[in-house]
């Protein structure tokens, strides 16, 4: 109760209001029956964290998630603790990235003893062969393409499935929403891409992370310390090399990155008069709780205006809503979005309207009906009950995932909020 009030209440004191009672509904209607552990849910581990992000977003509370990773890890050096064994003993299901991406952690799984269902999820992807020491070997850093992510998220949401079929539905909603805002995110970061002037769309970053998003986007990796894996040592003579090359054709700015030390690239900075971006890049791994980066979306996003800022481009923020709700045909998300906006005025950054399709005329022939035919429920995104039991036991559990909870929560009471406002909103 207490961290709603706080998270909220700043808000809107109506809103807090609105949530009182519905905290209180809900409380009411739980029922003590229901065990407060996560008894019954798959068990999945994920390496990376942008994995870990994209399997929450996918598997939502359906799943006991375990990411090994944290936010800023390199895993490429990662070097596996006795806690990331006891994890892959216990997974039913182990999502990680493959192509070698992280040596460490593959090493550990595929020893005796875990017996989990393994998805190679960056293996999905048709790799870049990229040539390291005179040999070929995939690039692993697939995620660096929106349209990769997708796939990968379809791969994800049809593993989680198979381990999991009662759960299709939620799966299957889940990706969508998700897939959406990915879609979203490509074709913005493309847009922004191209205001960089063409003479300048060259990148330059510690490690050779960002040959997908390069591909995908417009940008030619004009160079980097070293190869696809931070295991190596860049000589003097190669710092040397870059720093002249850098100097001879007028690279405005080079870039660090998150997860490996800036030492050496701002050596390059130095020698070659280049300045060095105000802000590191998220390469292998999304960013801390809190930060620009937090989230695979939030990596792009802030990777893109990183690198349109530093290279003379014009950004404009992206705006890709939370959420999309779906609309019975025949609302008006104009009114809809006032009377929310009353109650809560910051919703509309947080959920997008869109109104569900209308039945064809077969379909309404196959349920004997004419006309004007609402669907089933009038909130689709509430389509079963199982949306009201998850934010039952979110509000049961939440001291013990607060930091997940809260959001989950805030989102549980616009649902809500809706249905209720449903009622009170003339569809015609
Ligand atoms: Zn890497």
């Amino acid at each position: 109760m207490k961290a709603i009030a706080q998270s909220k209440g700043r808000k809107s004191p109506k809103w807090q209001k609105v949530v009182g009672v519905l905290l209180g509904l809900y409380l009411s209607a739980c029922s003590p029956s229901d065990g407060s552990s996560n008894d019954g849910k798959p068990n999945v581990v994920t390496t990376s964290t942008v994995i870990n992000d994209w399997t929450q977003r996918v598997g939502g509370d359906e799943i006991e998630l375990t990411g090994i990773l944290q936010p800023g890890a390199d895993p490429h050096v990662y070097e596996p603790v006795p806690k990331d064994s006891i994890a892959f003993e216990k997974a039913d299901l182990i999502i990680y990235n493959g192509y070698n991406l992280e040596p460490g952690l593959i090493k550990m799984m595929n020893a005796a003893g875990v017996n989990a269902r393994k998805l190679a999820v960056g293996e999905v992807v048709q790799p870049l062969q990229l040539d390291k020491g005179g040999k070929t070997v995939p690039d692993p850093h697939v995620w660096g393409d929106v349209e990769n992510a997708i796939v990968m998220v379809n791969a994800i949401r049809d593993e989680l499935i198979k381990l999991s079929p009662e759960d299709k539905a939620e799966f299957t909603q889940n990706a969508a929403e998700f897939t959406a805002q990915l879609k979203q995110l490509d074709s913005w970061t493309t847009q922004q891409i191209a205001t960089i002037p063409k003479d300048k769309r060259r990148l330059v970053t510690t490690h050779d992370a960002f040959q997908y998003y390069s591909k995908a986007y417009g940008l030619e990796v004009f160079g980097t310390l070293i190869g696809i894996s931070t295991e190596e040592q860049p000589s003097a003579q190669t710092v040397r090399k870059l720093s002249d090359s850098i100097r001879q054709t007028g690279v405005p700015a080079i870039f660090a990155e998150t997860t490996i030390n800036p030492a050496l690239i701002k050596t390059v900075a130095q020698e070659s008069g280049a300045k060095l971006a105000p802000r590191s890049l998220y390469s292998d791994s999304i960013g801390a709780p809190g930060s620009d980066g937090d989230s695979y979306i939030k990596m792009i996003e802030t990777n893109t205006r990183t690198i349109v800022e530093a290279l003379g481009g014009t950004y404009t923020p992206v705006n890709i809503p939370k959420v999309t709700i779906l609309l019975d045909h025949g609302y008006h998300p104009d009114k809809l979005t006032v009377a929310l906006q009353a109650i809560y005025p910051q919703v509309m950054t947080k959920i997008r309207f869109q109104l569900a399709p209308k039945p064809t005329k077969a379909e309404k022939a196959a349920q004997g009906k004419a006309g004007f035919v609402p669907i089933a429920t009038r909130w689709v995104i509430e389509r079963s009950n199982a949306g009201i039991e998850r934010c039952k036991s979110l509000v049961k559990n939440f001291e013990r995932t607060l930091s997940h909870a809260t959001s989950k929560l805030n989102l549980c009471f616009i649902r809500l909020m809706l249905k209720r406002l449903a009622t009170n909103i003339d569809p015609k």
